[in-house]
C-alpha cells in the first residue's frame, strides 16, 4: 500500500440552484441548496484513499461547524487528520456556488486554507518522513507549498504538484517538483509561455510532467524525452467536476507502479468519476476501478 501525504485545501462547497442569477441589490428565491465537501486538497486525498492508498492530510480548517463536519468526513474515508489544524477565529474555506441552468458563478473564500503556514510544514516533519509520496496543489499559500517541496526533498520523497489554479511557478519551486500534473492551460501558465504546442512545453521538463487532456486522456514525457500518451477511456460523461482531482489522487496512489501503469489507472479513475455527479461523490473505489478495467 502506498502512503500519500496530501498538503492542501479543505473547503465546504455551498451550492444554490436558481432559475436566474440575482442582479446587484436583487433578492431571488432559488430552488435548491446543498453542501458538499470540496477543496482540491481534500478531494485528491479522498480519491487516493478510495483507491487503497494510506492517506494523511496536512491542512487547516476553521474552528466552526463546517470544519468539524469536514474533519469527520475525511476520517470516514480513513484519512489520517492528525496534521489538520483548526484555526480559531477564522472561517473554514468555502466556495459559494450559484448554479443557473448550464452556467455557474463561484466565489471562493480561502479562510483557514490561507493560514496553512511554513511552520505547519516544519511541525509535520514526521509525516514527511513517514510517507512514500507528497501531493500538493495551489489553493494554499505559495511559500507553504515551497516549504513542503523542500521538506519532501529533505526526506528524499517524490513531490507531485498539481499546479491548479493556474499560476506562473517560481523557478525555485519548479526545480523541486518531481512531477507536475497540469492540464494544457495550467502547463502554459506554470511555465509562463504562450501558444498551444504542449509537446514542446513538455520537452522543457523531461521525466517530470504528466499532462491531462480531458476525454483524450493524458501524456507523460520520459526522462529521455519520449512522450507516452494514454488514450482516454470512452464513457458517458454526466459531470466532469472532480475529474482532475480524481486523476491526481489516483496518480499519486499508483505512482510507484511506474509511469505507464499509473497513467492508465489514473485515466481510468478519472473516466469513472465523470460518469457520476459531484466531485467526491463521483470518485471510484479500488474495487470499482478493478471491475471497470476487467
Ligand atoms: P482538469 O479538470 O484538471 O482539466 P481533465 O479534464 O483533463 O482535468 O480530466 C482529468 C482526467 O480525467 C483526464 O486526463 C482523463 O483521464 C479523465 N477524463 C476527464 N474527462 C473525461 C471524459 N469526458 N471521458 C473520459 N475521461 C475523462
Amino acid at each position: 500500500m502506498t502512503s500519500v501525504l496530501v498538503v492542501g485545501s479543505i473547503n465546504m462547497d455551498l451550492v444554490v440552484t436558481a432559475s436566474q442569477f440575482p442582479r446587484p441589490g436583487e433578492t431571488l428565491c432559488g430552488s435548491h441548496f446543498a453542501t458538499f465537501p470540496g477543496g482540491k486538497g481534500a478531494n485528491q486525498a479522498v480519491a487516493a484513499a478510495r483507491l487503497g492508498a494510506s492517506v494523511t492530510m496536512l491542512g487547516c480548517v476553521g474552528d466552526d461547524s463546517f470544519g468539524q463536519n469536514l474533519l469527520a468526513g475525511l476520517q470516514a474515508e480513513n484519512i489520517d487528520t492528525q496534521w489538520i489544524s483548526r484555526i480559531p477565529g477564522t472561517p473554514t474555506g468555502v466556495a459559494s456556488i450559484t448554479v443557473c441552468e448550464a452556467e455557474n458563478a463561484i466565489t471562493v473564500i480561502p479562510g483557514a486554507n490561507h493560514a496553512l503556514s511554513v511552520e505547519h510544514i516544519a511541525q509535520a516533519d514526521a509525516a514527511f518522513a513517514a510517507t512514500d509520496v507528497v501531493l500538493a496543489q495551489l489553493e494554499t499559500p505559495l511559500p507553504t507549498i515551497l516549504a513542503a517541496a523542500q521538506r519532501a526533498r529533505l526526506h528524499g520523497k517524490p513531490f507531485i504538484l498539481n499546479p491548479a489554479p493556474a499560476v506562473v511557478l517560481p523557478q525555485e519551486l519548479l526545480d523541486l517538483v518531481s512531477l507536475l500534473t497540469p492540464n494544457q492551460h495550467e502547463l502554459a501558465t506554470a511555465l509562463d509561455v504562450s501558444g498551444d504546442d504542449w509537446r514542446a512545453q513538455l520537452a522543457s521538463l523531461p521525466g517530470r510532467v504528466v499532462m491531462t487532456l480531458g476525454k483524450e486522456g493524458a501524456a507523460y514525457i520520459t526522462p529521455t524525452g519520449q512522450i507516452i500518451e494514454q488514450a482516454g477511456f470512452t464513457v458517458r460523461a454526466i459531470d466532469t467536476t472532480g475529474a482532475g482531482d480524481t486523476f491526481n489522487g489516483a496518480l499519486a496512489a499508483f505512482w510507484r507502479q511506474g509511469p505507464a501503469a499509473a497513467l492508465r489507472l489514473a485515466c481510468a479513475a478519472g473516466a469513472l468519476s465523470v460518469t457520476r455527479a459531484g466531485a467526491q461523490s463521483g470518485m471510484p473505489t479500488l474495487a470499482e476501478l478493478t471491475r471497470f478495467l476487467e
